[in-house]
């Protein structure tokens, strides 16, 4: 009876979030006296699953269907419940991310299980309830929740558990749910790349501009400090409005939710709406001309200035890192 844990893959990698749900999955198993066993599905080879080892995961379960290379929400569901069932796990560990939020209330339905998601701490077990601190309203607050059911589903939030390093190797199986026709019948017809290397929700760096820069014309700015960082490139919701950026990139409550360990909000005044999408960044800088700027109130360093001054500075200090 492993703990399950939902591996995603990106670009033949598997995505930073997963290695945080893997580690999580792998002391839940510690906890419960058993061990950790991850379920792989598509664009990954047996070689990078392996390293799955160092952190803590056992078995690895790999679904190598060529259909399933792109994420297909039914069909994902049906070979985690299959692996769900072929390893007896009842408790199942997802990353908090929009694949997660997409399979795991499908998959709770599926197996009458009690589903947490954004969850921040590891369970408290007292019998047959697992008990989890989540993040509510957009991070402002945490609610404890009680996981009854006899399945669990635990969605981690990202950057919640450092990455473990262990020593050892996972072991691969080749594993298969018989998928037909009707279950990949919805699939994505075209995926479009996102600009950059690195992917914005799994950035541990985030550069970000707002209407501040004025036009795209300046977005030199962002991106060149974005690269002399290692970072992604993001924006607020007007400037994707606009196409100076592309949609992608807009963060917040209506965009994509951040959690890398530094945001630098270039230009941006730091709306509600905007917060919601980065409120859980371990580091917020805020570059302002504006000191009554609403963002000030949620940074750990503030800078009151022009951009266009302020950044072509730490552009200059970035790259001397
Ligand atoms: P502005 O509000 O125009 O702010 C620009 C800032 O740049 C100002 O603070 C100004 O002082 C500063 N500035 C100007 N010149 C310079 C300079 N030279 N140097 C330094 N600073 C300078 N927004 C999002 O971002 N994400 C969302 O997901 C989102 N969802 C929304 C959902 C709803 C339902 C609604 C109603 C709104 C949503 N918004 C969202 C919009 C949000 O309310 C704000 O309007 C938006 O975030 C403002 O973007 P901004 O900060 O880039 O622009």
């Amino acid at each position: 009876m492993s703990v399950l844990v939902v591996i995603e893959c990106a670009n033949g990698e598997v995505k930073k979030s997963s290695l945080e749900a893997a580690t999580y999955g792998s002391k839940v198993a510690q906890q419960m006296g058993t061990t950790a066993t991850a379920v792989a599905i598509g664009d990954i080879s047996e070689e990078n699953l392996k390293h799955l080892g160092a952190q803590g995961i056992k078995k690895v379960l790999f679904d190598n269907d060529a259909r399933l290379k792109n994420f297909v929400n039914l069909a994902y569901v049906k070979v985690i419940a299959a692996a769900a069932q072929k390893e007896s796990s009842k408790v199942i560990i997802l990353s908090n991310t929009n694949i997660g939020s997409a399979i795991g209330s499908r998959l709770a339905v599926r197996l009458s299980a009690s589903l947490a998601t954004n969850v921040v701490s590891l369970p408290e077990i007292s019998g047959n309830t697992f008990k989890v601190k989540r993040g509510v309203y957009s991070g402002k607050a945490f609610a404890d929740v009680n996981l009854t059911a006899d399945v669990k589903i635990i969605a981690v939030k990202k950057n919640t558990i450092e990455v473990g390093h262990e020593a050892g190797e996972a072991t691969v199986e080749n594993f298969s749910a018989s998928l037909t026709d009707a279950d990949v019948a919805v699939a994505p017809k075209e995926v479009i790349q996102q600009t950059g290397d690195i992917l914005l929700p799994e950035a541990d760096i985030v550069v970000s501009g707002g209407r501040g820069l004025k036009g795209p014309e300046n977005w030199h700015l962002v991106e060149d400090l974005a690269k002399a960082l290692g970072a992604a490139t993001a924006c607020s919701k007007p400037v994707a409005d606009v196409d100076w950026r592309p949609h992608h990139e807009h963060v917040g409550q209506t965009g994509i939710t951040v959690s890398p360990n530094l945001y630098i909000a270039i230009g941006i005044s730091g709306a509600i709406q905007h917060l919601a999408g980065v409120n859980s960044s371990k580091v917020i800088v805020v570059i302002n001309k504006d000191p009554e700027a609403p963002f000030f109130k949620a940074a750990d360093y503030g800078i009151v200035g022009d951009a266009f001054e302020v950044v072509p500075k730490l552009i200059e200090a970035a790259k001397n890192l």
